[in-house]
């Protein structure tokens, strides 16, 4: 079995439709794939529409937490998986961080365009074609613009990843974890050891995050070393963390490839049978034709 646990579509800032992931899941030779668009379920319906037979397909979403307890705070994301979407103060949290997305990238623009940059927030709007607001479609306006040549270009220090970046209004991390669980998901912590994102996640907040109700913790991805995934093993076993790996796969937004990492099948066993709000669905088998009288 293989299983990728954290894929993004157009409903956030992959660049495959969600309704178009399951194909390509299933040509990577996945038999699991998990939907996890930051901050929304709107590909949810789309994606299991689409689902062909073989193919089991996970419903989550990839939080924006933090935690605030330290200065500067620390930026999170939280996997969530197999929660009630109609959950409503889940609901209420993701809707007011995508409303807090929007507002970010109009300052963003008003901030680059004080810059010299031409930028135009319909512009913004158009590559995020409906779905969650985020940093790679401004990325995208300035490749249009030949500023930068790649997405991961534009995240340099001298353009989104520091002097044209603005905070948006995170959800408090242990708030996050415990909204999941009340809405009878599971959270798991993604790539804590991504340092290419300005810091890591303290292992002293994981040991917190994990008393106060997280289920897991990414440990194999791509922005993680051979020794960030090993200290993460450990860690996940002294906490009672489960491990899991993923692609974190965007599109042509970053390189990384669908199934380059995956999750232990008896990990995934664990997953489907602790979580509560949702189930995992299995891609039917197209009914025989019935017989014409
Ligand atoms: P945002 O959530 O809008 O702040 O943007 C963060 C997103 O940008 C992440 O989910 C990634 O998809 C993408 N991203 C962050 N850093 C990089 C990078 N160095 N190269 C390419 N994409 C990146
Ligand atoms: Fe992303
Ligand atoms: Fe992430
Ligand atoms: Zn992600």
């Amino acid at each position: 079995m293989r299983i990728d646990l954290h894929v993004h579509s157009t409903a956030s800032d992959g660049t495959d439709p969600p309704g178009a992931l399951a194909e390509k899941a299933v040509a990577a030779g996945l038999d699991v794939v998990a939907l996890t668009d930051h901050d929304t379920t709107a590909g949810w319906e789309t994606a299991a529409a689409a689902l062909p037979a073989g193919l089991t397909l996970v419903r989550g979403a990839e939080l924006s937490g933090r935690w605030y307890g330290a200065e500067p705070t620390v930026g999170l994301h939280l996997l969530a998986y197999l929660f009630d979407p109609g959950h409503r103060p889940l609901a209420a949290e993701l809707a007011r961080v995508r409303r807090s997305r929007e507002q970010r990238a109009e300052r963003t623009v008003a901030l680059l365009n004080d810059g010299g940059i031409d930028v135009t927030v319909p512009e913004i709007r158009e590559y995020a074609a409906g779905g969650t607001v985020g940093r790679p479609h401004l990325a995208q306006a300035l490749i249009r613009r030949g500023l930068v040549g790649t997405v991961g270009e534009a995240f340099a220090p001298e353009w989104l990843g520091r002097r044209y970046r603005l905070p948006k209004a995170d959800i408090d991390a242990f708030t996050a974890v415990r909204l999941v669980n009340e809405a009878g998901g599971v959270s798991v912590l993604a790539h804590p050891r991504a340092s290419s994102r300005g810091h890591i996640v303290p292992d002293t907040l994981i040991a917190e995050l994990a008393a106060a109700g997280l289920w897991g913790v990414e440990a194999d991805h791509t922005d993680h070393s051979a020794a960030d995934r090993a200290h993460v093993r450990l860690l996940a076993r002294d906490l009672g963390l489960r491990v899991t790996g993923s692609s974190d796969y965007h599109g042509a937004n970053k390189t990384v490839r669908l199934g380059a990492f995956t999750t232990d099948p008896s990990v995934y066993e664990d997953l489907i049978s602790t979580a509560t709000g949702a189930v995992p669905l299995v891609g039917a088998s197209r009914p025989p034709t019935p017989p014409t009288a």
